[in-house]
């Protein structure tokens, strides 16, 4: 053992599905259906604000600013909460800006974890979610959505959780629940019931929940986004998490908040405030404006909060299309922008054994990346250790992207199938 180790609390968590998967996109040049952001313009409104911040008399809008959160980003985005979750919500003690909602969950985790402190996580769960716990010195639980089907096309809402399974899984040492809906990668958006129910367990055993909403705008109609923090007492008890890299298709801002009452958001800036302390000042600056010129047209279609989901619709339904007719099993989402599919009935088209990873999907994305020409991401890393199986036989693909690109994808995949 050298002085120069990974230190003992980083152990185990040395592997990235992201940094493994993008190196090999790099190398390979697939089609990428991976990582989800756009490949293509982000709203012009956005990018033109930022140009606008750029060329600004103000020269103090390219210097540090508040470290907690620009203040015209604050204020908007407690003038937006405000307004959707119905409360008065102060800008300056209950909303802190993060360098993506990574840094949201990572202050969040940080902020309210004592050493032995459980941390219930549904699987499959975004990956991160469990180092930050782990390197916090929490303990992560796991209880896994489970399909109703594996072998007919279903919708994201018929993935579960059993609820005796869950409420067997709270005690006196659990800290919280992290929740994530819209869901990636599943795609469900969680019913009033199920918020519900966990929003009661969380009350009666006196646990913060974490919510995970960085795909709070993409829903498909007829399903609607419901904010557990809006639940009767809830507020109380919940962190919000979201993105701007999401909400404004800007994954490369890397600008995320949280919000949340301000005796549970002052955990967090202590520790951003030793940690990043302050982000990119311009870009909060554009942020802010997009959520401005949003605020005033919210609830018109025009609003990119409508309008996004209605351009991700047909990529859904075309994606889900073609993915059933290679004969592969798709998971329709409800919200967020990938898609869940089941390979399994392709597996003799694909030599698993040319492949040297434990697990069947780890197998499966990288002999297509290599040798088809397609990049999807492998779901048993959003799984804990015990359950990884569960995601063996899935594969995670990106729909926001260009028509040109999905249509490529389904010649791809066609092509390979049809062999
Ligand atoms: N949570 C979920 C569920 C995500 O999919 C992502 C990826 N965008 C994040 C958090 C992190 O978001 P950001 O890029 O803003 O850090
Ligand atoms: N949230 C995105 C995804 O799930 C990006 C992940 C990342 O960049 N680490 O693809």
């Amino acid at each position: 053992m050298s002085k120069f180790d990974l230190p003992a609390r980083l152990k185990g968590n040395e592997k990235s599905v992201w940094v493994e998967y993008i190196q090999l996109a790099l190398q390979y040049k697939p089609l990428n259906l991976g990582q989800g952001f756009p490949d293509y313009y982000a709203p012009k409104n956005v990018t033109d604000a930022l140009v606008a911040t750029a060329n600004s008399d103000n020269p103090l809008l390219q210097q540090y600013t508040r470290g907690f959160g620009h203040p015209r980003l604050v204020n908007a985005i407690a003038k937006l909460y405000s307004k959707v979750i119905n409360r008065d919500i102060n800008p300056n003690q209950e909303v802190l800006v993060t360098a993506g909602a990574y840094e949201a969950l990572f202050v969040t985790l940080q902020g309210h974890t004592n050493p032995g402190d459980e941390w219930i996580i549904i699987e499959p769960f975004f990956d991160c979610y469990v180092p930050m716990v782990q390197t916090a010195g929490g303990v992560p639980r796991f209880i896994a959505l489970k399909p109703k089907s594996t072998t007919s096309t279903i919708s994201s809402r018929d993935w579960v959780f059993d609820r005796k399974e869950m409420e067997s899984l709270f005690n006196e040492k659990t800290k919280g629940i992290i929740i994530n809906t819209p869901h990636n990668p599943v795609g469900k958006v969680f019913t009033l019931e199920e918020l519900q129910f966990i929003a009661d367990l969380a009350k009666k055993w006196n646990t913060l929940v974490v919510s995970d909403e960085v795909y709070e705008w993409i829903v498909y109609e007829p399903h609607r986004h419901i904010r557990i923090a809006t639940l009767p007492g809830m507020f109380e008890r919940t962190i919000t998490i979201g993105s701007a890299g999401k909400t404004f298709s800007v994954t490369g801002w890397k600008i995320g908040w949280a919000y949340g009452p301000s005796n549970l958001m002052y955990n967090l800036q202590v520790m951003h405030q030793n940690t990043v302390y302050t982000c990119s000042t311009p870009i909060q600056e554009a942020v802010a404006i997009g959520f401005e010129l949003e605020m005033e047209r919210l609830g018109q279609p025009e609003c990119y909060f409508h309008s996004l989901a209605q351009e991700l619709l047909p990529k859904r339904d075309y994606m889900a299309k073609f993915l059933s007719e290679v004969g592969m099993v798709p998971t329709i989402p409800e919200g967020g922008y990938f898609m869940l599919a089941n390979w399994t009935s392709l597996e003799n088209k694909v030599k698993l054994n040319e492949e040297t990873d434990k697990y069947k999907d780890y197998r499966f994305t990288k002999w297509m990346t290599k040798n088809v020409g397609l990049q999807g991401i492998p779901p048993s890393a959003f799984y804990g250790p015990k359950h990884r199986h569960l995601g063996e036989d899935y594969v995670r693909y990106c729909f926001i992207k260009k028509d040109e690109n999905l249509k490529a994808a389904a010649d791809i995949l066609k092509k390979w199938a049809s062999k």
